[in-house]
Order: C-alpha cells, then sequence, then structure tokens
C-alpha cells in the first residue's frame, strides 16, 4: 500500500456501514437508539462509546453522595416510568438505564471503547466515513454511516477544570476533584474544604459532613438553593390508586413541568419575590442568626443559572448541625497548610476538593470535514440547536440546562424520526441546514444568551460554540416550554432544509 489514495481506499474497503451511528451511550445515545429500533426497525445502528459501559455522566462520576438534581419523572425518558423518589444517587439512574436497555433489547448495539476520533463526510459518496480508535485492541476502525447522532454530552469526561492559585504547589494535603475521585479516598480523619457552591458542592458537603472530621465549603460567591422533600405527593397519591406506573410517570411528569413553569415564568417577570422566598427557606434551615446575606443570597437572578436541588434541605442541615461550614471569600493562595483568603482568613484542610465545573468539550473533540474541509462549528449556525448550516447528515443532542436535559434529548429524538420518514417519502437521503435568502438581515447571536443563562463552563467555551439567530428555525432558547409546542410543529419544508 502506497499512496494516501491506496490507502484511503483499502480503509473505505474495510468500513463497517451502518446506517445511523450513535455516538455515546449515555443518557441520550440511548433515548435516541429506542426512538430508532421503534420507529424505524429496518435502519442498522450502533452506539459508539470510549467508556467500558454505558451512562456516560452517571459512570464516570464517583464522588460521595452523586446524584441528580432534577426530578427523575422529568430527567427520566418519556417511554419509561421512574418509580422511586424524585431525586436519585446515580448507582439507581445506572440501574433505570440498565433496564431501558433490557426492555427494549439495546444492549447489542452498543460498542464499547470505541473512541471516535475523526469524521469525514463526502458529497459524492453521500456518506459520513468515521474514524475509531478500538481501546481494548489499539486497532484504528474505520465505519460509514448515512447519519451521525452525536450524543457525546457536553464537557471532557477525562479532563475536569481546575484554575490555577498561587501557593497549589507548596500545599501538603491532597487536592482531588470531584470528576476524578479516587474510590479507595479514606476522609473519615480528615479536616475537608470543598471548594465551590454549584450542585456537585451541594451534594458533596452533606454527603461528607459527619463523615469527615469538618467539612467546610468556600465559596466565591453564593448560588441559590431550593429545598424540597425528595418525595412527590402526587405520585404517592397515585401509586395507592393502583393504576399503571405508566399513568403515574405521565401524569406526575406533568404536573411538575407545569410547577416548574411557573418558577421559569416567576424568575423572569418577578425575580424578588422568587428570591425572597428561596433566602426565606433558607432561614427555615439555618435559624434567624446566620449570615444569609452573605453566604447564600447570590448577584445573579433565580434561574441565571442552574437552580440547585437540595434534597430534604440536606446542606442546610449538615450546616444548622455544625458538621459543616460555609465561607464566602476568595482564595489569595494555598499554603503548606491549607489556604488563605483574600480577607485573610487561613483555612486548614488534610484534603482540598476542587468542585470547581467542567472543561466544555464541542462535539467529543472529534474532528469534523465535509469535502475535506475542516468543519469549524464556531461558523455555522444552529438549526434548532440540533444541526449546523452547511454540515449534512449530523445533528447534536445538547439538552436544557434549567429544565431537565432528556426533555430535549426526547424533543430531538421526535423531531428526527419525522425529519427521517419525511426523507424517505421524497426520497431524499441528504439533509443540510442552510441559511435562507430571508435570513440574511437575521441578527447572529452567540449559542446562549449570556444574560439568559451564564454558568462558567459555557462563558468560558461559548467562542468555541455555533452561533443562533434571532429568528425560526434558527433560535436555541433553551426554553423547553416554548420548544414543546414548536418541535412537533415544525415544518420540515420551510427552505432551512435543503433535501439532496
Ligand atoms: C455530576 C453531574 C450531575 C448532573 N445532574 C443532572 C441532572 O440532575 N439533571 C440534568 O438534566 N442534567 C444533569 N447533568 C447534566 C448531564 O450531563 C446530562 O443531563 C446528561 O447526563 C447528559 O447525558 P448525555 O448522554 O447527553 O451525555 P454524557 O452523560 O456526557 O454521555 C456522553 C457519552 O458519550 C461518550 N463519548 C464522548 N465523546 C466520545 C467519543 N469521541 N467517542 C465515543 N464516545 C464518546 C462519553 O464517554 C459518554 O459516555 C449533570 C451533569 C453532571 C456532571
Amino acid at each position: 500500500m502506497n499512496t494516501a489514495v491506496e490507502r484511503q481506499a483499502a480503509s473505505q474497503q474495510a468500513a463497517e456501514h451502518i446506517d445511523i451511528l450513535i455516538v455515546g451511550a449515555g443518557i441520550s445515545g440511548i433515548d435516541a437508539a429506542y426512538h430508532v429500533r421503534k420507529h424505524l426497525p429496518n435502519r442498522s445502528i450502533a452506539l459508539l462509546e470510549t467508556q467500558d459501559t454505558f451512562g456516560g455522566t452517571w459512570n464516570t462520576h464517583k464522588y460521595p453522595g452523586i446524584r441528580s438534581d432534577s426530578d427523575l419523572y422529568t430527567f427520566g425518558f418519556k417511554w419509561k416510568p421512574w418509580v422511586d423518589a424524585p431525586i436519585a444517587t446515580s448507582d439507581k439512574i445506572i440501574r433505570y438505564l440498565d433496564e431501558a436497555l433490557d426492555e427494549n433489547d439495546l444492549r447489542q448495539y452498543i460498542r464499547y471503547q470505541h473512541k471516535v476520533i475523526k469524521s469525514s463526510w463526502s458529497s459524492e459518496d453521500k456518506l459520513w466515513t468515521v474514524v475509531v480508535e478500538d481501546l481494548s485492541s489499539g486497532e484504528t476502525k474505520h465505519f460509514t454511516t448515512d447519519f451521525l447522532w452525536m450524543c457525546q454530552g457536553y464537557y471532557k469526561h477525562e479532563e475536569p477544570y481546575t484554575p490555577q492559585w498561587p501557593g497549589m504547589d507548596q500545599y501538603q494535603g491532597r487536592i482531588v476533584h470531584p470528576q476524578q475521585w479516587p474510590e479507595d479516598l479514606d476522609y473519615s480523619d480528615m479536616n475537608v474544604l470543598v471548594i465551590g457552591s454549584g450542585a456537585t458542592a451541594a451534594t458533596l458537603v452533606p454527603a461528607m459532613a459527619g463523615k469527615c472530621k469538618h467539612i467546610t465549603m468556600l465559596q466565591r460567591s453564593p448560588t441559590y438553593f431550593a429545598p424540597n422533600p425528595n418525595s412527590n405527593e402526587l405520585a404517592d397519591t397515585l401509586r395507592t390508586l393502583d393504576i399503571p406506573e405508566e399513568w403515574t410517570h405521565e401524569i406526575v411528569r406533568k404536573k411538575i413541568l407545569l410547577d416548574q413553569e411557573e418558577i421559569t415564568r416567576r424568575s423572569f417577570e418577578e425575580p424578588e419575590a422568587l428570591k425572597a422566598e428561596l433566602l426565606d427557606a433558607a432561614r427555615e434551615f439555618l435559624g434567624p442568626d446566620f449570615d444569609i446575606d452573605k453566604h447564600f443570597t447570590p448577584k445573579y437572578r433565580p434561574w441565571q443559572q442552574r437552580l440547585a436541588f437540595i434534597p430534604d434541605g440536606d446542606l442546610f442541615t449538615g450546616i444548622a448541625q455544625g458538621l459543616a461550614t460555609v465561607v464566602t471569600d476568595e482564595i489569595e493562595t494555598f499554603t503548606k497548610d491549607g489556604l488563605r483568603t483574600k480577607s485573610g482568613e487561613e483555612l486548614k484542610a488534610d484534603l482540598i476538593v476542587t468542585a470547581t465545573g467542567f472543561n466544555l468539550l464541542v462535539l467529543g473533540g472529534i474532528e469534523f470535514d465535509v469535502d475535506g474541509k475542516p468543519v469549524d462549528l464556531a461558523d455555522t449556525v444552529t438549526y434548532r440547536g440540533m444541526m449546523f448550516t452547511g454540515v449534512p447528515n449530523l445533528a447534536w443532542v445538547f439538552g436544557y440546562f434549567r429544565a431537565s436535559w432528556t426533555l430535549r434529548a426526547d424533543l430531538i429524538s421526535e423531531l428526527l424520526m419525522r425529519m427521517f420518514t419525511h426523507m424517505d417519502a421524497i426520497g431524499a437521503t441528504v439533509v443540510t441546514p442552510e441559511l435562507r435568502p430571508q435570513d440574511s438581515n437575521m441578527q447572529i447571536k452567540p449559542w446562549i444568551d449570556a444574560d439568559n443563562f451564564n454558568p462558567g463552563y459555557l462563558t468560558r467555551g461559548l467562542h468555541l460554540m455555533p452561533k443562533q439567530g434571532d429568528v425560526e428555525p434558527w433560535v436555541f432558547s433553551q426554553d423547553y416550554w416554548s420548544e414543546k409546542d414548536i418541535f412537533p410543529a415544525a415544518d420540515l419544508e420551510d427552505g432551512a432544509l435543503r433535501y439532496t
């Protein structure tokens, strides 16, 4: 084999063809596979997954207490009832996904330890050629596919985000990021300091409080927390009626979505009243003398970042019981024994946990090209936050942040099923989003409106993300309550999708 052309020809020969290739076997990949099997049983599918098991986020995160911060009635699939308490630990989520795979006979389609490296579209062949590293054998494999369904999540599973602070090298204790939690870490005799106050810190602190010497949560700025019982009264009532779990799931899901819609509306229309309610709820747990203003009153509007749900107020309970302390300050430097804050407080710790978030990863770090021209997603405009101008036969599942991620995975799956059926009906095999003449004066905006939603990992990586427009179908609103009507009604012949 001598020339590049010959090598390419050889690899094409060895390529395995899959009609619809799904990247990732997390909750989105499983949802995608379910929809194709149910609605398009004649299409072949495979799920390529880097890890050696399914579950994505719920498999790679092992830190103490790891749990959802959404209720599983809406974070779970529309098509599989959730029958437990609303907030679930990762092992319960994995069990649910495991059952979903078995009940729908999906396990056979997953290829583990298959890491997608590169993908090239050929307009001549109307195919993607996908280069995959088989991590078990070190072999490079090639697949061809008509359609790539990207369910690879949104962050680097291998490399968490840890800011660099002065003096980190002189610290003599242990530094751990929750995304890389050592399973044998014994912290029972340690003073622990958690940096951050997002959902991860809010899970870790109550899970470790009482199991280590003492735990301190150090936050630069406060987060809103919503303490609620980890139960659902309506679900409990419906279960006494002995009706099918499918009904309970659907009814409870609808009720939760209605309640969340109301909270979202209020967060925009009456943020001060909502804020006061959240702070009152915190006060009930922490007592009148606790400095709520300093430690639990964020500068942003409720919902501008994800509202962290704390089941049964467990974070507040740990603080009220003296098992955990919260410090609101900035880090000046790490020291030999811990760190010093800008206001001069010395915080000693044997273990520092950096709950500082993710590194955004666009499309799984895979190199894409279309007819040899590299794809830079930042140069594209998104079709409904799921496809990209100039990129044929590729969809990406990017879920909701304010509502459960999976609600959007379901909407995308349903729209794609409709799109594939439409393409079959008109005899098309390729679909490419493209701006129409009437879109020429459209305002091009960042992927996410920073005033609407602005967590650190998105702000840090926004320049890498596709753009959105200000008119349909180029809007990416992150609003389930409008998209739940817009997606099913989407006109697939509005000129924004070119079929060939
Ligand atoms: C700790 C934590 C808690 C969360 N809690 C919630 C919550 O309660 N509610 C909520 O709505 N959202 C939550 N999220 C967001 C969460 O990531 C999503 O809701 C959801 O789990 C994402 O599922 P996914 O399948 O799209 O992606 P992931 O779970 O990220 O799975 C993607 C899979 O794709 C694989 N993959 C990636 N790149 C490649 C490649 N190149 N080749 C092959 N395979 C690849 C990965 O190995 C992974 O298994 C949470 C996130 C974290 C980190």
